[in-house]
């Protein structure tokens, strides 16, 4: 890696693999969350994330590239984190911690997609930031709505 363009391409390969991974491991958290709405959110956002797996792959398109990922140790440790909350919490924990674990989530993925659109921009991939910053929305969107039950109703009970 030497330039921006290494460096963007190399981020892009690491949030597809990351994409990949969490289309896998959300299945997995919407078995163990309890009731209608943490589920149904949970539900929504792994459509969302099949969705941007495909939004990504036009990503590469529109750079001449082929789609291809790279392992992200990040987002490895974080479902790896998530699979101990769902082996070892019960009650009404489960819940709460699962919600931190998704969070925590979502905020790596916005923390990419925030660096990835920039640099798409400065590199003159006009394409390619606007894709980006359209999963970015729907990172920042998740974000909130677990934010909002959250406060609104899982950490109270
Ligand atoms: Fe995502
Ligand atoms: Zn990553
Ligand atoms: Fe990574
Ligand atoms: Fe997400």
């Amino acid at each position: 890696m030497k330039t921006l363009s290494d460096a963007f391409e190399h981020t892009l390969q690491d949030i597809y693999y990351a994409e990949n991974a969490l289309t896998k491991a959300l299945p997995k958290v919407h078995k163990a969350a309890n009731g209608k709405e943490l589920k149904a959110a949970i539900a929504d956002h792994l459509e969302e994330t099949k969705n941007q797996v495909k939004t990504l792959d036009k990503v590469f398109k529109s750079l001449g590239k082929k789609p291809s990922g790279v392992k992200c140790d990040a987002i490895e440790g974080l479902i790896k984190e998530t699979e101990g909350i769902i082996e070892e919490a019960s009650g009404v924990a489960k819940n709460v911690a699962l919600i931190a674990a998704c969070q925590a989530v979502e905020h790596y993925e916005i923390a990419r997609y925030g660096t990835l659109r920039e640099w798409a921009k400065v590199l003159g991939h006009s394409e390619a930031h606007d894709l980006l910053t359209s999963i970015l929305d729907q990172e920042k969107a998740a974000n909130s709505k677990l934010t909002n039950l959250a406060v609104s109703s899982i950490n109270k009970k």
